[in-house]
């Protein structure tokens, strides 16, 4: 059977489904120049050849036309059909006006070179725009208006679902007074470091999905310190993998399956896209499911912190 027949799909509330599993499109390069693009492209064919269908991406990562290209040629191979396919893109914070909200999902289906995604995002609740220094200052936009403007995306058929990312209880609670389309995600950091327990809580409670980004500990951030703890190193988590006989990395990935969470883990490297995907094999029992989520410090690798100061910065408030 192949891969991709075994991925679990989810369903979401408004009952569409999603495959549990997807590949991440962030620094699928170091560069955004013609050999990044390449190299992007390349890691999208491969992982679709592997069996990934779910391909988390977004505007900001600036690599959509490439993510795009590699989703045409495989349909032109005949490997698979759109249908077969779920892309997810997201709003970036400078496009947070109602009126910006439509426009920039049509350049990024350009870009993809679709007529529709399956799930958008707004990538962070707050919004800032750039002055004319360059730097990136706040400006007030209720998220509750930019949400309305989602509303009219899935109405205007240019996406399937509509999500968040990087919202906080408060923040979805906000969300979903206003509501007349439910966000059917929101997709935040998630690993044994950073459960997101009382998140999780809430969101499965309103019947809304996680999706876990970062779930390796995004080992090759820019900004990543060599002496802080590396979730893919815990001894915990390499000690559970010995017992399974695999790698720290489809510990981690399973980890947050068997939570009930989407994951997303990236990878450019075909050996390591199949083997992040082959975790359908064994499941882990509840007492190491336990054990890893011990090990929560709330340790974040996405702090975001030069928003900090922001109104709606959302990582002040617990959870
Ligand atoms: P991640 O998936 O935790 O880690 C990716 C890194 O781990 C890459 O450098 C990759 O290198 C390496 N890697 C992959 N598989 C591995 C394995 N089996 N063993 C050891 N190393 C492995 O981090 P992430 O890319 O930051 O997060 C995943 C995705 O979530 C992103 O790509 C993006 O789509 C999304 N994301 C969303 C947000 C948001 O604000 N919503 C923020 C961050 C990320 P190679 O490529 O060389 O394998």
């Amino acid at each position: 059977m192949s891969v991709s027949k075994l991925v679990k799909m989810v369903k979401f509330n408004n009952g569409h489904v999603y495959p549990s599993l997807g590949l991440g499109t962030w620094q699928a390069t170091a560069t955004v120049d013609e050999s990044g693009q390449q190299a992007v492209y390349e890691a999208v064919k491969s992982a679709i050849d592997i069996g990934y269908r779910h391909i988390d991406g977004a505007y900001i990562y600036n690599n959509e036309k490439a993510v795009g290209r590699a989703i045409k040629d495989k349909i032109k191979e005949g490997a698979i059909t759109r249908d077969d396919m779920y892309i997810t893109s997201k709003l970036w914070n400078d496009k947070h006006e109602p009126e910006l909200v439509q426009t920039t999902l049509k350049d990024t289906l350009k870009d993809l070179g679709l007529d529709h995604v399956d799930l958008y995002l707004i990538h962070w609740p707050f919004s800032q725009i750039k002055d004319s220094d360059d730097n990136l200052v706040g400006i007030d936009i209720p998220i509750t208006e930019t949400w309305k403007a989602m509303e009219g995306c899935v109405k205007a058929g240019l996406t399937k679902s509509i999500g968040l990312s990087n919202f906080n209880i408060r923040q979805v609670k906000a969300i979903l007074e206003v509501a007349t389309i439910k966000p059917v995600v929101n997709q935040v950091e998630s690993h044994p470091y950073l459960t997101q327990k009382k998140l999780k809580e809430f969101c499965d409670k309103n019947d809304i999905r996680l999706t876990a980004y970062g779930p390796l500990g995004s080992p090759k951030r820019s900004w990543a310190d060599q002496d802080e703890l590396a979730v893919l190193e815990e001894p915990v988590v390499k000690k559970i993998a010995e017992n399974h006989k695999k790698t720290a990395a489809q510990i981690l990935i399973k980890f947050q399956l068997q939570r009930g969470l989407l994951v997303i883990p990236k990878s450019a490297n075909p050996e390591r896209q199949k083997l992040n995907m082959d975790v359908w094999d064994f499941e882990l029992s509840e007492d190491e499911i336990k054990e890893l989520e011990f090990l929560d410090k709330n340790i974040r690798y996405f702090p975001f912190i030069s928003a900090k100061d922001l109104k709606e910065y959302p990582f002040h408030e617990e959870a």
